[in-house]
């Protein structure tokens, strides 16, 4: 009997080892894949070591009198661990075939019903010599049964996840079998603990056990192991498919959009066919993403592209051309067809998209041009749906066919191309400086320069007034290099005047980003100006970082090894997931005005920005609020911990005379 007890105390000794030492192999998967099953898992083979830990006790100290200190420690240790051990195998598998995190309530419930089954199971009768079966169905048939459901359940629950890796049909199998074996013994034990044989049985079980226990450590690894070989896989296709794909909606992008029009402009042509290409531009969408969250933007862009995809017509070219705006194209008949076709647009759009249990409804504005007759190259018929399309949201018109009159839209830009030039080279444009007020140190960051021109006949105006010409004639590269210069130039003379040095931040466009020589220019800039370079901070607004990742991407690596900083400005009016910004090696996020507006009187607003702020501040960049106009904003942002602020109430934008007063006055 002895040597029975010694040899159990011994495998149970072994176990404990294994055990710890397949959860510390566990850990450093978990260090360095983070993934929450993983560390479930980890917990549940520490619980199981601990288990086996007190199992070595019981059988050591064999001859422990019932109810004394010793007794009920290792009662309570061998139940209590044991219940762990099952529950962290099963959030284990939960998270890792839901792809979900386990919640903490969920954590928390089953811990705590854990803990309390373990110390009933322990205490009740543990204090009473006589009560011998009652103390042995709590301890044993009663765990046996619990041990046993979970794993059929899980058995079951991996059965129904389908799940194609190798390792999940032998865990699978695993639940299976083990779970037979503990519910057979827990009846086994109430109708036979009396008989020889079940006793025997039951000290070989200990050695059946040993061998099943190590399985599940190596069930545990080989798992991860194609968990994880599965998931690179998966990036790796979906790598391939973004590439081609728009990411968000599934559909083609942009350029795509064009090579499939122009592939399919050429079948048309040998057939004899024509083609319409209709554009769509959602209204009012920065409202459903203000009010419900960019991601139910994301989801709602994505229903839209599915709708224009499976449209019963059997559109020929489908795809996103940006944020809210969307590419389709079909052949057609009679012309009679099209108006039919953007009626057709419209009730797709309009039928309501169902979000979290609330229905959401939008409108799009349509404009369209045919091929062959009003343009014979992809660009040209986007350009004339496009300025179809412009006359429709700018009238308040559903639908709009481009008419060759739409052209004079064209005249008026090339008198426009011409006066802006001029201004350039008049120097008409001039800064304006608003200042950024550091909510720590409570003094001045800097200014953001923003651009005005003052018109010889029309007065001072603001971008808003005739950045539309500029994008339309495509002249930022020429105002962005021209602001970029004067900034320079102040900066340096300020130096000279005032033997002060003003960090300034400028707004560049996209467009810019991805110019060749835009570093080598700043570079130059910067030596002709003698600039340290930690003056300068460059704005990108966040839709552009995301459309050309990888470009922006390697430009901004390079501007933050000269000293430059980077920062994203009109934060949470793209359609990005917030992911992104982890791999962007920018300084601080600007957060757009709008949710600043709100963020005293609007709840979620509130909310929105306070998780902005952490968020941002997790990843290690700052943060500041754009727009704050009152005291109260102010209160709010400094309690949630923004870095730094910049509005009306700090003050408006101001010529450079009236920023350096401001400058003295500090
Ligand atoms: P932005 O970069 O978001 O600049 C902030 C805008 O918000 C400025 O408008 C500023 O006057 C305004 N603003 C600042 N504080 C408040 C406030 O408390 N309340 C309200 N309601 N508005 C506030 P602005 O000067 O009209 O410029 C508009 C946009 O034009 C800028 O938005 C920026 O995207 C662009 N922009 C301005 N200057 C340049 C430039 O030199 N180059 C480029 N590429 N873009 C520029
Ligand atoms: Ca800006
Ligand atoms: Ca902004």
């Amino acid at each position: 009997m002895a040597d029975r007890a010694l040899t159990h105390s011994l495998i149970y000794s072994t176990e404990t080892l294994i055990f710890s030492i397949l959860a510390l192999l566990l850990l450093a998967y978990y260090r360095g894949l983070g993934r929450q099953y993983v560390k479930f898992w980890m917990i549940s083979l520490s619980a199981l070591a601990v288990n086996q830990f007190a199992l070595a006790c019981e059988n050591t100290f064999n001859e422990r009198d019932v109810g004394s200190v010793l007794d009920i420690s290792i009662a309570l240790l061998r139940q209590v661990s044991q219940y762990i051990h099952i529950l962290f195998l099963i959030f284990g598998i939960y998270a890792a075939t839901k792809q979900k995190n386990v919640t903490r309530k969920m954590l928390f419930i089953g811990v705590s019903s854990a803990l309390l089954i373990g110390i009933f199971a322990a205490v009740f009768y543990g204090f009473d010599v006589k009560s011998v079966f009652n103390r042995f169905y709590l301890r044993e048939s009663l765990t046996a049964f619990i041990f046993g459901s979970a794993l059929i359940a899980s058995a079951f629950y991996l059965f129904s996840a389908n799940i194609n890796h190798f390792s999940g049909k032998i865990f699978l199998a695993y639940c299976l079998l083990v779970g037979l074996r503990y519910i057979s013994y827990s009846f086994a034990s109430i109708i036979f603990l009396t008989e020889d044989w079940f006793r025997e049985l039951s000290q070989t079980l200990v050695f059946v056990d040993m061998g099943v226990n190590t399985i599940l450590g190596f069930i545990f690894l080989i798992w991860m192991q194609g968990a994880e070989r599965h998931v690179a896989a998966t990036a790796i296709n979906r790598a391939k498919y973004l590439g081609k794909h728009d990411s968000l909606t599934g559909v083609l992008n942009r350029e795509q959009v064009l090579e499939k029009l122009t592939n399919e402009m050429k079948i048309s042509k040998d057939k004899k066919q024509a083609l319409c290409v209709f554009l769509l531009d959602i209204k009012r969408f920065k409202f459903v993403n203000d009010t419900h969250g960019l991601k139910v933007g994301d989801l709602i862009l994505g229903e839209i592209a599915q709708r224009l995809n499976q449209s019963l017509l059997k559109p020929k070219v489908v795809g996103r051309l940006s944020g809210d705006s969307f590419m389709y194209v079909i052949d057609y008949e009679s012309e009679k067809q099209q108006s039919t076709v953007a009626e057709h647009l419209h009730a797709l759009i309009e039928r309501p998209y169902l979000v979290s249990q609330q229905e959401v409804h939008l409108q799009c504005s349509v404009g369209y041009c045919q091929f062959p007759t009003d343009a014979e190259v992809a660009d040209e018929l986007l350009q004339k749906s496009n300025l179809a399309l412009f006359q429709a949201e700018s009238n308040n018109i559903q639908t709009v066919k481009y008419e060759a009159g739409m052209q004079s839209h064209g005249r008026h830009l090339l008198a426009m191309e011409k006066e802006i030039r001029q201004a350039i080279s008049n120097e008409e444009f001039i800064l304006h400086f608003q200042p950024q007020l550091n909510l720590k140190s409570n003094r001045l960051d800097g200014a953001e320069v923003l651009v005005r021109w003052q018109h010889p006949t029309k007065g001072l105006l603001a971008p808003g007034q005739f950045f539309d010409d500029i994008e339309a004639l495509n002249l930022y590269s020429e105002l962005d290099n021209y602001v970029l210069e004067k900034t320079c130039q102040t900066i340096a003379q300020w130096y000279k005047t005032y033997k002060r040095r003003v960090p300034l931040a400028i707004n560049i466009t996209a467009v810019e980003f991805q110019a060749q020589n835009f570093i080598s220019n700043i570079q130059a800039l910067l030596i002709k100006y003698e600039i340290p370079p930690i003056y300068l901070e460059l704005e990108v607004t966040e839709n552009v970082v995301i459309t050309d990742i990888d470009l922006v991407m390697n430009t901004i690596v390079v501007l933050q090894n000269m000293g430059i900083k980077v920062s994203i400005d009109d934060f949470g009016t793209g359609y990005s997931s917030l992911a992104y910004l982890r791999k962007l090696p920018i300084d601080k996020i600007k957060i757009d005005r709008s949710f600043i507006q709100e963020v005293a009187s609007n709840d979620s607003d509130l909310t929105i920005v306070k998780t902005m702020v952490e968020l941002s501040h997790g990843l290690g960049k700052r943060v500041l609020a754009e727009g704050v106009e009152t005291q109260q904003q102010l209160q709010l942002l400094r309690n949630i911990g923004c870095d730094a602020v910049q509005g009306y109430f700090i003050s408006r934008p101001i010529s450079a005379e009236e920023f350096t007063k401001y400058l003295k006055r500090k």
